[in-house]
């Protein structure tokens, strides 16, 4: 099918589905293969729920009289369809990525922007190779702005999104010890987050820099830049000053001051990259405020919980060495007795063993009351006898123990990689 003719059957449409179990009436069905589904198995249930048309890539579900098309490969047939309804828009598009910090500088970058321009972001965490081309299809006339996520574990998939994003600004919140499996390690984390850099200097586009993070100044010089940071040769020069209790820093800019309401000294650069993208796209300061002051996660990152006497920072959405590393040092800084309960983290590769053994130890030293480790990985490390330290193969081990033994400590961090799903902590502490 060429590309004229799919792009008049979304248009018709008027939106993209790519799940039976939720079919928006009137939409594109594509019928994409995962791990444990066929999506052609259910193209025509597809169009029984709803869907005004289905793409399938197996020749004998296609059904042209029920409005069910063939072409070789629904998912590049999806990508394709992102990128040339992308190129129809003439709206700006930010695009972010980075090891840490995406999903939460999104929604903030979001909640500015919503104060003056109709947004589309992201939703949720869908920053892959399905997730960018769906979030670019949900753009709409009615839109004035989107920010869009993207994600990678490997080289050339930033380089892969971005020729479909066709971002017109970038940014990269960091480069930290994720997904090193895939990339090859810290270097490799660098090269491959650094392709949105070379799409943006090839096409001329600009891209806002954190001047406190001498790496990012390294590698984008030459680039269009709009810069922000503690230092006075920025675009936007800000004040950071540390909060003792452990919450968000507070950002000072001209007199106005910006206080978030998300837990963690990390969280400082993200609220910082919010406003200056706030600034360049001329909201007014007090909107900017009020967007970032009014932003509170509830998807467990950041999150501050108080759950019958205790107090729980709940930040079992993801982790890496990088992010495990900022949120002990953070959590040291809180008053009172701590425990802290932490899951194994994904994705290493062979550095697995080396970075597991390094958070336990740096857990130990910043001499917490009480640490749980659970996990495989964990669970092997050699604790060196220390009597604070608990291991646990899984999750339900756990379960049995603290029935057993309830957490007496008030403040609690909570954090693990999204396989270990450490949320479920929470039933039974
Ligand atoms: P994913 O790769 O899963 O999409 P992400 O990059 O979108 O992750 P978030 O979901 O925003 O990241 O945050 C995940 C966790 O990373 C947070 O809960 C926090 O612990 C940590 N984090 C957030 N921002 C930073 C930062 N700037 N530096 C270091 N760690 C951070
Ligand atoms: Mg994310």
């Amino acid at each position: 099918m060429n590309i004229e003719k799919l792009y008049s059957l979304y248009l018709r449409a008027g939106k993209v589905s790519t799940d039976t179990r939720n079919i928006p009436i009137k939409s594109l069905y594509f019928a994409l293969k995962g791990a444990n589904f066929n999506g052609n198995e259910f193209a025509v249930q597809a169009i029984a729920s709803g869907a005004s048309f289905a793409i399938v890539d197996e020749k004998q579900y296609e059904d042209e009289s029920n409005y069910i098309y063939y072409v070789e490969d629904a998912l590049t047939t999806l990508q394709k369809l992102a990128q040339y309804h992308r190129s129809q828009l003439k709206i700006p598009i930010i695009a972010l990525t980075g090891s840490n910090g995406k999903t939460t500088t999104k929604e903030l970058i979001t909640a500015v922007l919503s104060q003056k321009y109709n947004v589309l972001a992201t939703n949720g965490n869908l920053n892959n190779h399905i997730g960018v081309p769906l979030t670019l299809l949900s753009i709409n006339s009615n839109h004035e702005i989107a920010v869009v996520e993207i994600g990678a574990n490997h080289q050339k998939e930033i380089e892969f999104l971005c020729e479909i994003a066709q971002p017109d600004f970038g940014y990269i919140t960091n480069f930290g010890k994720a997904h090193l499996e895939g990339f090859g390690g810290i270097q490799g984390v660098i090269k491959g987050k650094s392709e949105l850099y070379t799409y943006l200097k090839e096409n001329q586009k600009t891209v806002f820099v954190n001047t406190d993070d001498s790496l990012q100044v390294e590698l984008t010089k030459g680039l269009d830049r709009i810069t922000f940071g503690t230092n006075d040769k920025t675009d936007y020069q800000f004040q950071v000053n540390e909060n003792k209790s452990g919450n968000c820093p507070e950002i000072r800019y001209q007199g106005t001051s910006f206080q978030s309401k998300l837990v963690g000294n990390y969280n400082a650069s993200n609220v910082a990259a919010a406003i200056a993208i706030g600034l360049k796209f001329e909201v007014p300061l007090e909107c900017i405020k009020s967007g970032i002051e009014n932003y509170q996660a509830d998807n467990n990152r950041s999150q501050v919980i108080n759950l019958k006497d205790k107090q729980i920072i709940l930040d079992a959405y993801n982790a890496n060495p990088s992010s495990m590393e900022a949120a002990l040092l953070n959590f040291s800084k809180l008053k009172g007795e701590k425990t802290v309960i932490l899951g194994d983290m994904f994705e290493l590769g062979e550095e697995t063993e080396k970075e597991h053994k390094r958070i336990a130890d740096l857990a130990i030293e910043l001499q917490f009351e009480n640490i749980f480790l659970i996990g495989n990985y964990f669970s092997k490390i050699d604790s060196n006898g220390n009597e604070n330290l608990a291991k646990f193969n899984s999750l339900e081990l756990a379960e049995v123990y603290f029935k057993n033994f309830p957490i007496e400590d008030k403040t609690i961090l909570i954090k693990g990689s999204r396989g270990m799903a450490l949320e479920k902590v929470l039933e039974f502490i």
